[in-house]
């Protein structure tokens, strides 16, 4: 990170990564701006993965992207920012040049409409006591869960007072990550701008929410308001803890090493898969809990298919490590999982966890238990490798008085309500409940959150109840699905009655749902409140 200065208020830099955003704080910035678009090169950081990491700093981040030269409305965006509460202000683009156009220009606009900005020493008005604004519902991240339940609670009551507090300008569709590292579908397929999916009628902050006080039913912003709720729902999704391997941040993006659980690099995994013609191509995945626990087994299958199909299969040597006893947490769907690693003769490595990569010299390190039960080290060779890094609950949660001992909001598992706040909420990735962690599950939760938190805001108990749906389509080969649909204690609870789809074997149609039918529900219903394939009657 070089930083230049433009003035006392405005500093420029070349592109900032996800672990410098502790040391912008700490140099006393307030607000970080991006002008880079996403995807301009490989292993280019996301402006969501720099916001949630500017987030966990309490920065604000605003995405203000473009290429070229700033057009007047860029401009002016940047200059609202530079008379804004937020100051100093660091932008970034890939070599800092970019930002530092349009921080000059807008500086100039913002000195021409605002003489005495030359003048003054401290420019900025007196900061008045922070106003706590109230809302019947607050819900804190704007992701699957969090659009989809405030779009439901809408639809229950339409003239409720609802916030939705979500830092990234961008909304994403994550069950199609898989498809793009397989080239089926294109990445700009599963994004879209967070205010085109933000339901008509519900407030968007753009901000982190970064502390939480349940006892005075507030929560603290990253531009320092606090905002007053009278029922609260968490769905902030967990963290991708990709720092908590070393040497993995640094390698992502380049040299073979990619992971499909980010946007920007999803699309690399089809390009490594394509161009490798022979050579050791390792998966892994780390210990529970994890999102879409399939998600790192789908990534090996598509790509093992695309080898067979262009006859690389046996010149590339599939290989996979997962932390866990079993292939599959279900044992009904591990006979079909196991049927295909022979068939892509996957060399398979139960309990071996990655612990280290070293990318220059394209080596994995793995811990595994040896049978006397003393852990093991073990290095392996790559000419490929694809991550699924372990996952956490992100800081602002597991610090709070919501959190479980696991860092997770600690929520009954039926209700979806807080164990200790009765106005409280938590569904998605966040909730400590213990359902495989998928939008699946989300669009079976929302609802039931919805009606809950309903309840509790007309003063009556909560009675809609979550039987630990969730929903996990393995993609064993291009054109079939293995779709595992199990809820609370690995009981089977599939959607179809098994004479037209047997979820245990892989099935076309299955197949069919994953490509064709699944994103349209996401976009089209469960996102804008329309509550189809939930079993949820609305009566509240
Ligand atoms: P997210 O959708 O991740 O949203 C969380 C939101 O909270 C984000 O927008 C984030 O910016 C915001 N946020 C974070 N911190 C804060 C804060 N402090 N303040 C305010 N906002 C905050 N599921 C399936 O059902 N089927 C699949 O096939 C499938 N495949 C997958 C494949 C991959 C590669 C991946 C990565 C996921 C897959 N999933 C799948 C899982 C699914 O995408 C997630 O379970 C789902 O998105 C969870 O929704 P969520 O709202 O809890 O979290």
């Amino acid at each position: 990170m070089n930083i230049r200065r433009i003035d006392r208020t405005l500093s420029v830099s070349d592109q900032i990564a996800p672990s410098e955003l502790g040391s912008v704080a700490a140099a006393g910035f307030q607000l970080v701006v991006c002008n880079r678009p996403d995807g301009e090169e490989p292993g280019q950081p996301t402006a969501a993965a720099v916001a949630a990491a500017a987030a966990e700093f309490g920065l604000t981040f605003v995405h203000l992207p473009f290429v070229g030269e700033p057009d007047l409305a860029s401009i002016a965006d940047m200059e609202r920012l530079i008379g804004g509460e937020r100051t100093p202000i660091l932008a970034y683009c890939r070599t800092g040049r970019r930002s530092e156009v349009i921080a000059r220009r807008a500086w100039a606009l913002y000195a021409s409409r605002t003489p005495s900005a030359l003048a003054t020493e401290d420019r900025r008005p007196v900061k008045q006591p922070a106003a706590v604004r109230s809302f019947d519902v607050i819900v804190v991240g704007g992701g699957a869960a969090g659009i989809a339940t405030a779009a439901s609670l809408l639809k229950r009551r339409p003239r409720s007072r609802i916030a939705v507090i979500e830092p990234s300008a961008d909304h994403f569709y994550q069950p199609g990550w898989t498809m793009v590292g397989a080239g089926i579908f294109t990445d700009a397929s599963t994004k879209r701008r967070t205010r085109d999916v933000m339901p008509d009628g519900v407030e968007w902050i753009q901000a982190s929410a970064v502390s939480f006080d349940p006892e005075a039913d507030t929560v603290g912003i990253s531009n320092g308001l606090k905002l007053r709720y009278g029922a609260l729902v968490v769905a902030t999704g967990l963290k991708l803890d990709w720092d908590a391997i070393p040497g993995l941040a640094e390698a992502l993006g380049r040299n073979g090493v990619t992971s499909n659980y980010r946007y920007d690099l999803a699309p690399y995994t089809d390009a490594l898969v394509r161009d490798l013609k022979a050579g050791r191509a390792v998966f892994t995945q780390p210990p529970m809990p994890i999102k879409c626990a399939g998600a790192p087994q789908k990534a090996l299958y598509l790509s093992c298919d695309a080898w067979a199909r262009s006859g690389r299969l046996g010149a590339v040597e599939p290989v996979f490590h997962t932390a866990t006893p079993a292939l599959f947490g279900v044992a009904d769907y591990v006979p079909a999982l196991m049927s295909y690693i022979s068939r892509y003769g996957v060399a398979l490595n139960l309990k071996s966890r990655l612990v280290a990569v070293d990318g220059d010299r394209r080596v994995a390190v793995f811990e595994r238990m040896s049978p006397d039960g003393t852990p093991q080290r073990v290095e392996e060779k790559y000419d490929m490798l694809h991550v699924c890094p372990p996952q956490v609950a992100p800081a602002a949660v597991a610090s709070s008085p919501l959190a479980g001992a696991d860092g997770f909001v600690e929520v009954d598992p039926v209700t979806l309500r807080h164990t200790r706040h009765g106005n409280v909420f938590a569904l998605g990735d966040v909730a400590s409940t213990t359902n495989a962690k998928t939008a699946a599950a989300v669009r079976k939760q929302a609802p039931i959150v919805a009606s809950n938190v309903a309840a509790v805001l007309d003063g009556t108990m909560p009675t809609a109840q979550y039987d630990g749906y969730g929903s996990c389509p393995l993609t064993v080969e291009r054109g079939r699905i293995v779709l595992a649909e199990f809820g609370y204690g690995g009981r089977l609870l599939p959607t179809f009655p098994r004479w037209l789809l047997d979820g245990t074997r892989p099935t076309r149609l299955a197949w069919h749902l994953k490509a064709r039918l699944l994103p349209r529900l996401y976009w089209h219903a469960m996102l804008k409140g329309r509550e189809w394939m939930t079993g949820t009657k609305r009566s509240v």
